[in-house]
């Protein structure tokens, strides 16, 4: 199994030449990565415009809603999602339940119809009493990719403690389980080596071409899992 590297650009950048630029550099900077599968997820609007098949990255979506189509405006389907080619589906990302008040039933929908539709779903968590509410009547989906985000450590540059961030990993029973909050490419293998996570999801550092092309290269360097 590889390293999941996934790069959430968030709400950034704000014109298509500029992601085009930002996915190439990242594209042409990665293209001998062995060890790790990187996905990007970039804003809906730059997904149709994005090559990833000319390069070794994977496509991924920051959120999708809960039905795959209808009386819904201004929400995006699953299913489009995948008729773009885009693999993976961040759900649950803490800045849309604090900014637009998801809720762990809405996550917990979403999650049954990305599975359902065969897109990878990664699932932000802050604890595990939220983990149990977004997973509840799934049974344990093993296919859950989970993101481990301390609030406290996300764009703050206050990354979590590797010791408690190890803790968490390892009482959260799922297979892929991914660290995420103030991530660079000096902190990048701890969160891999000494907390035993399986990835990364990376905010601001992804911005960065050179920045996250270097994370890239160090968890590249770690042997296999
Ligand atoms: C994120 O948005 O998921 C994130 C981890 O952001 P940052 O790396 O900027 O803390």
């Amino acid at each position: 199994m590889k390293y999941l590297v996934v790069a959430n650009w968030k709400c950034n950048p704000a014109t298509l030449s500029e992601a085009k630029k930002l996915f190439d550099s990242v594209g042409k900077g990665a293209k001998n990565i062995k060890n790790a599968e990187v996905v990007i997820c970039p804003p809906f609007v730059y997904l149709p415009d994005i090559r990833h098949t000319k390069y070794n990255i994977r496509l991924g979506a920051q959120d999708c809603f809960w039905e795959e189509k209808g009386a819904f405006t201004g929400e995006i389907s699953p299913k489009m999602l995948k008729n773009l080619g885009v693999e993976y589906v961040i759900i649950g990302h803490s800045e849309r339940r604090r900014y637009l008040n998801e809720t762990d039933k809405m996550v917990n929908k979403k999650l049954k119809l990305v599975l359902s539709l065969g897109l990878k779903p990664i699932l932000c968590i802050e604890n595990l009493n939220q983990l149990k509410k977004d997973l509840k009547g799934m049974g344990i989906s093993k296919k859950v990719i989970v993101a481990y985000e301390p609030v406290f450590a996300i764009g703050t540059g206050k990354p979590c403690g590797v010791v408690m961030a190890k803790k968490m990993r390892s009482s959260i029973n799922q297979p892929r389980v991914l660290y995420g909050g103030s991530v660079n490419s000096q902190n990048a293998k701890d969160y891999i080596k000494k907390g035993k996570f399986q990835g990364l999801l990376v905010g601001g550092a992804s911005l960065n071409p050179t920045e996250f092309v270097a994370l890239v290269k160090e968890v590249d360097l770690i042997s296999k899992i």
